[in-house]
């Protein structure tokens, strides 16, 4: 197992001491890592800085053969980058190898294509005598800080791009999910001239602050919880950084009583609770209309309650624990409050799952309250809340009723109704008949304290690059 950071060239230790890395399915250490000390961030960055200067100016197609080759190795190495996230995050095997593998390595390929096909204005005369070009060239040196829900994909989402476009980056994981960072350094090591990425490993107080708040840093990403986000806006506020926040979700999903009950079952069940639901896009604020409301309920409890997430055997599971106890803690706590409500009825689930591992059985919570705790706050977790509507205006009201803006879904047969109601919801995506589906062209990203800058596709691209004009006087 790779247990040591990259800064520039050089594979080291932290110089202090950290937190244990946990297996969330049985809460037992996996491993101490120690994290870094002030004098290795600021190496990393001095790496980073000194990297720009020629990797800046390499062409589209020699940072695009880098890509590849990245894409190439990840695939290469599929069965054990995904042993190691199952083992670190505690994911079903199966569903880091066949769903997030296979979508990392095409984000890695999509912006190695991208970066060689970037559209953009045309040059012309704007002036009598004067000619004009747009130029998009890199932002700098770019921190980038990842969460815990899916490590390596959101390595993918923050290094493919911000490198593609031209830009060195220093990298901090979650401190609570290093090992795959660990592992994709000695490929970047490989493949990358020097300090183009670095990694650090920390947690957010002692690495991530001092990190962001660098003067040297020009752009920070940082994909994170909405108070997080906040500090690195005070941080950037400071010296004036770009910034690109993915923050967290609460998405609503809209269901029509014409909506077809099975399919919308089957769609909550995988897309409510995938990843334990610890997924900003979670299908989890179920809004009903009140003809369909009675059997979603009882169709949907006996459909979660079949969820496999505590299986011997791995490869039968559908999900796994909760990433730590206190995240675990955190969820319980979340039902506790809602069951003591007397208009909630807990459908299936609401309890910790047995053993020392930090699960939860999958939840359904019916009969929910617009204002109640559960239908306005970020659980994280397998816990999804349903609540009955009377008409498409309380629905929609509700739906962007909301700190967040992130996704949200709408189910029906009725196709003018689903656009017209997909047109007035105020998020950064709206599924219609679907939820969850993403894919590499397509943006990802929020509004409100949700965030902003995209994730994937040319839009990422663009927040990674400077708009700059460069003007010809022909004398
Ligand atoms: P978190 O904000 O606690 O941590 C995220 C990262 O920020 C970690 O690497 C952490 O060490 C770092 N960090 C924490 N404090 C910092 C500071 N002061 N300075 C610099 N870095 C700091 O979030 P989390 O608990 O790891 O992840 C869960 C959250 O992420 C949820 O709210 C979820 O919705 C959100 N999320 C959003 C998206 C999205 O695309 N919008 C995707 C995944 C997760």
């Amino acid at each position: 197992m790779d247990t040591e950071m990259l800064i520039g060239a050089k594979f080291e230790k932290g110089t202090e001491a950290g937190e244990p890395v946990l297996n969330p399915k049985t809460g037992a250490t996996i491993l101490d890592l120690p994290e870094a000390g002030a004098t290795q961030v600021e190496a990393a960055v001095a790496a980073a800085e000194k990297a720009f200067a020629s990797w800046s100016r390499t062409t589209p197609a020699q940072r695009s053969a880098c890509l590849l080759k990245i894409a190439d190795r990840i695939e290469a190495d599929a069965a054990e980058f995904a042993r190691l996230e199952a083992l670190n995050c505690g994911k079903p095997i199966n569903a880091v190898l066949n769903d997030e593998i296979p979508a990392i390595v095409d984000c890695w390929r999509f912006f190695a294509g991208a970066v060689r096909t970037m559209p953009g204005q045309v040059a012309g005369e704007y002036l009598p005598g004067h000619t004009s070009m747009i130029r998009r060239d890199a932002v700098g040196i770019v921190a980038s800080i990842a969460p815990w829900n899916y490590p390596l994909m959101m390595m993918a989402w923050k290094l493919a791009p911000a490198i593609a476009g031209g830009n060195t980056v220093v990298f901090k994981p979650s401190e609570q999910t290093p090992l795959t960072a660990l592992k994709l350094a000695r490929v970047l090591a490989d493949v990358l001239p020097e300090g183009v990425v670095n990694v650090v490993l920390g947690r957010g107080d002692s690495v991530g602050s001092p990190l962001i708040n660098h003067p040297k840093i020009n752009m920070i990403s940082i994909t994170g919880d909405v108070a997080t986000g906040k500090k690195v806006l005070q941080a950037a506020a400071k010296s004036v950084k770009r910034t690109h926040l993915e923050l967290g979700g609460k998405a609503p999903v809209v269901v029509f009583d014409d909506a077809d009950l099975d399919a919308v079952v089957t769609g909550l069940r995988a897309f409510g609770f995938y990843n334990a639901g610890q997924d900003c896009t979670a299908a989890c604020r179920i809004y009903a209309g009140k003809k369909i409301y009675d059997r979603l309920v009882a169709d949907l409890s006996s459909a979660v309650s079949t969820i496999k997430y505590d299986q011997p055997d791995d490869t039968e599971n559908e999900i796994g624990p909760l990433i730590s106890r206190r995240q675990r803690d955190r969820v319980s706590s979340f039902v506790e409050r809602a069951s003591e409500l007397k208009h909630i009825e807990i459908t299936t689930g609401g309890r910790p799952g047995e053993g020392s591992g930090f699960f939860y059985q999958p939840t359904v919570v019916a009969g929910a309250l617009q204002d109640d705790e559960i239908v306005r706050r970020e659980v994280f977790g397998p816990v999804v809340s349903v609540t009955r509507f009377s008409d498409a205006d309380e629905a929609v009201a509700w739906a962007n009723d909301s700190d967040y803006g992130l996704a949200s879904s709408v189910w029906t047969k009725d196709i003018s109704r689903a656009m017209a109601t997909a047109a007035r919801l105020q998020y950064g995506c709206t599924w219609i008949n679907t939820h969850f589906m993403l894919c590499n062209e397509m943006p990802h990203g929020g509004l409100k304290q949700s965030g902003y800058g995209k994730d994937m596709s040319l839009y990422a691209l663009e927040d990674y690059t400077a708009v700059r004009h460069v003007m010809i006087a022909h004398g």
